[in-house]
């Protein structure tokens, strides 16, 4: 084999690029992230919302976003790339009991977990926040001001940038075809390029991570489910300081965009596959929703030709798998973000890169995210998926 590499990474989205710079800043820079498209960015990261928030409903996740949240706020320092990150913080609206009991324990854990920057709101607190909402059925609410958005462009391209200035290198246009074993586990990797010889794989293939982990043989139950977003034309009505504002009733969230405002609903019919055209079908419904609980909406225009839809990677607990592959000694997964990989890939940088180089992690107990908790049946809950 011509060309060889320390650690071969499969995929140069946003958890690949993190991955690679963490390693690279370790010391270990002998990292080539093989990305098969030719440019970066055109995978689910491209796609997203670029939500960031610490506001979820386990310790696990809190604590994967509280490191990310902290990175965001130093990306520049660190990368030379801007991160984009806007605090403007994630507001979550309870309609009924259940919700407003669900955001009261969380708010506890949070608290529990070392969040200052989260707190409950009455109605009347929700509605100075945002005053065009419809308030009458609202019960409360939960603030994180230092949740907020990302360009996760802009922040997949620091990773890369400030990895390569370190050493590692980038394959664009090539595709990881085949994963080589020998007695030792991994030996190697096929590409459209040739094969590279490695001791160490990565597979950070975003949607595609079941197809890349099937090369070394192994069952990956990560799955392509399709989320569609709805940009604005223009609309002033409602701040752009405003924060992401999540309808938990019906699941319906938007936060400003530009000079518009961007809408974002998960339609629970939708099925998984690859299906990345949006429907314009889409409009009428989510519209529905939106105007529902911020009635000026109603004023909205929207270009369906500016929508867009990407693919979430779903695992059946909605939680990534993080970790090495026992029986495929060499081979690392991470994978099946449902939903956070932009939020998380900070941490999941650093997690995947104390794995490979020390075997564990002190910043989670990254055996919980292990492949092998579906077959023995430990699977985790979180039930803020948006
Ligand atoms: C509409 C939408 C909204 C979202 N909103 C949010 C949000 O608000 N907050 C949040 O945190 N997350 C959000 N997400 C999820 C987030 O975008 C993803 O979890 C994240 O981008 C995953 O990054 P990745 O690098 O793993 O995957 P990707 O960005 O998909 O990168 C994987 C790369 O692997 C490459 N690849 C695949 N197979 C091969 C191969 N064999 N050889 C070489 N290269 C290969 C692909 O071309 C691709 O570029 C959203 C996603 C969508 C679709």
């Amino acid at each position: 084999m011509a060309e060889a590499a320390d650690v071969v990474i499969v995929g140069g989205g946003i958890v690949g690029s993190s991955i690679a710079y963490r390693l690279a800043e370790a010391g270990c820079t002998d990292v080539l992230v093989l990305e098969r498209e030719p440019h970066q960015g055109r995978g689910s990261t491209g796609k997203s919302m670029g939500g960031v928030r610490a506001q979820f409903s386990t310790e696990l996740n809190i604590r994967l976003s509280l490191y990310s949240l902290d990175f965001f706020a130093r990306f520049e320092e660190a990368t030379g790339c801007p991160a984009g990150y806007r605090r403007q913080g994630y507001l979550f609206v309870a309609s009924n009991e259940e919700h407003l009991a669900y955001l009261q324990n969380n708010y506890q854990l949070l608290v529990a977990c070392g969040v200052k920057s989260v707190e409950l709101l009455s109605p009347a607190d929700v509605l100075r926040l945002v005053p065009q909402l419809r308030a009458d059925d609202i019960l409360g609410g939960s603030f994180g001001s230092t949740d907020g958005f990302v360009d996760p462009y802009s922040v997949m391209t620091g990773f890369t940038l400030r990895a390569v200035d370190m050493g590692a290198r980038l394959w664009k246009g090539v595709e990881a075809t085949g994963i080589l074993e020998d007695a030792r586990g991994v030996a190697g990797v096929e590409t459209t390029r040739g094969r590279i010889a490695t001791r160490t794989v990565v597979n950070a293939a975003g949607p595609w991570a079941a197809q890349v982990a099937a090369l070394a043989g192994v069952q990956l139950p990560v799955e392509p489910l399709r989320r569609m977003l709805v940009p604005t034309e223009p609309f002033p009505l409602i701040s752009h300081a405003a924060p992401m504002v999540v309808d938990m009733e019906t699941g319906f969230h938007f936060r400003p965009e530009g000079r518009g405002i961007l809408l974002a609903w998960n339609d629970p019919e939708e099925t998984a596959g690859f299906k990345t055209s949006f429907d314009p079908e889409f409009i009428e419904k989510i519209l529905l929703r939106a105007v529902d609980r911020v009635p000026c909406f109603d004023a909205l225009e929207v270009n369906p030709k500016r929508a867009w839809a990407g693919l979430y990677e779903m695992t059946p607990d909605h939680y990534p798998v993080i970790g090495p592959v026992p029986q495929v000694p060499g081979l690392y997964l991470a994978n099946g973000f449902s939903g956070h990989g932009v939020m998380h890939s900070p941490a999941t940088g650093k997690v995947v890169a104390d794995l490979i180089l020390h075997g564990h992690s002190d910043l989670i107990d990254a055996g919980a995210l292990s492949l092998a908790r579906f077959a023995e049946g430990r699977l985790l809950h979180e039930t803020a998926v948006l």
